[in-house]
């Protein structure tokens, strides 16, 4: 058995060790081609198949409708803050943005370069503590769109429920919890992901976009930065990144052997109250960033209350073998990522390593 560190990064992140095992298997002759399927032209019949494989298990998994496509582009989920307002957004038209987080100002940041983006509610005062009351989300019907993120990455909220949208296209920046649970997709116009927490190794964005989105995108830009272009495709308008489809589709055949969404969301409860569970019994010792009912299931992040035992903290939890505790460097901190690969036993134990330091310490 391969030893195995207890990786908590943010991103990229854990993979599931059989995956690794089996492309490490697989790395040097592919389907007894003789190569690897990095060496081996995107045009080809094998990679064909590897593709639409990748692209048939996730529509499955995330039992999408008909009427979307799935995308493989690059540029990270950083250039979607980009290609969604040069697609969408007229210069003199409106689109709403939820903040509730860094990644979401982000993404407005970009659509200032486009059009008019507008705050549809934002939790910043409460340094990002919550996700917005759907009650609170204001836009307007002649919205080209409104953006949310779905998980707040470096704040550790996550929303429960979607607004319902009606005819202004809901777009989600999922980069940090696609597939960690069940997702109704018909709510949405187009949900975005970099791969690299959840689905595989980074280089490969997915797009997942409602059809009808294509045909009243803008024309006239950049042809690589046209959702269209590789929708026309297949998202083989240039080559691709190869190697990182492989390892996506290997991934979702993880998920889809464990039960699918459904089971891995069951996981992901588990393992992130086994954590939660030691902040909440800690009488104050630590103490949680989010508010209860926006705590993410895929990044718990905490403090140590007493500000220097929580340098002590990291720096024991790193020389006992936890990697990527530290919280983001805008925020500091701590924080625990338990992304769909991450094992419960990782996550037991970072509990009693916590358990152990407060009764050390207290
Ligand atoms: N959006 C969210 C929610 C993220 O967590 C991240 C990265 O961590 C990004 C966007 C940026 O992704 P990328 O590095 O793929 O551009």
């Amino acid at each position: 058995m391969t030893q195995r560190a207890y990786n908590f990064n943010a991103g990229p992140s854990a993979l599931p060790l059989e995956v690794l095992e089996k492309a490490q298997q697989q790395l040097v002759n592919f389907r007894d081609s003789g190569m690897s399927i990095m060496e081996m032209s995107h045009r080809s019949a094998i990679f064909d198949e590897v593709h639409n494989e990748a692209i048939a298990l996730l529509k499955k998994l995330y039992a999408i409708p008909e009427n979307y496509e799935v995308l493989f582009l690059q540029g990270g989920a950083s250039l979607q803050f980009t290609m969604i307002p040069m697609n969408f957004l007229q210069a003199d038209q409106k689109a709403s943005y939820v903040l509730s987080g860094s990644w979401s100002e982000k993404a407005i940041k970009e659509a200032k370069l486009f059009g008019t983006p507008v705050e549809a509610a934002s939790t910043k005062e409460n340094k990002y503590r919550n996700i917005p009351a759907l009650a609170d989300i204001q836009y307007n019907e002649e919205d080209a769109y409104l953006h949310i993120t779905s998980n707040n990455t470096i704040y550790g909220t996550q929303w429960k429920e979607f607004p319902e949208t009606g005819n202004v296209p809901l777009i989600a920046d999922m980069s940090s919890d696609i597939l960690s649970k069940p997702v109704d997709v018909s709510k949405f116009g187009l949900i975005y992901a970099g791969a690299q927490k959840n689905l595989g190794p980074s280089g490969v964005t997915v797009v997942i976009i409602r059809k009808d989105l294509l045909e009243k995108a803008n024309k006239n830009i950049p042809t690589m930065l046209k959702y269209s272009t590789h929708a026309d495709s297949n998202s083989l308008y240039n080559t691709p990144p190869t190697f990182g489809i492989y390892m996506l589709g290997e991934v979702l055949k993880w998920v889809e052997s464990k039960g699918g969404v459904v089971e891995i969301e069951k996981h992901n409860e588990l393992k992130a109250k086994v954590i939660y569970d030691a902040i909440d019994n800690s009488n104050g010792f630590y103490k949680g960033h989010a508010t209860p009912e926006s705590r993410s299931l895929m990044n718990i992040t905490f403090r140590v209350t007493d500000e220097e035992l929580e340098k002590q903290f990291l720096a024991e939890a790193k020389a006992a073998g936890f990697v990527g505790l530290n919280g983001h460097r805008s925020v500091g901190g701590c924080r625990a990522s338990t992304y769909n690969a991450v094992p419960l036993e990782a996550c037991e134990a970072l509990r009693d390593f916590m358990v152990e330091f407060q009764q050390k310490h207290q």
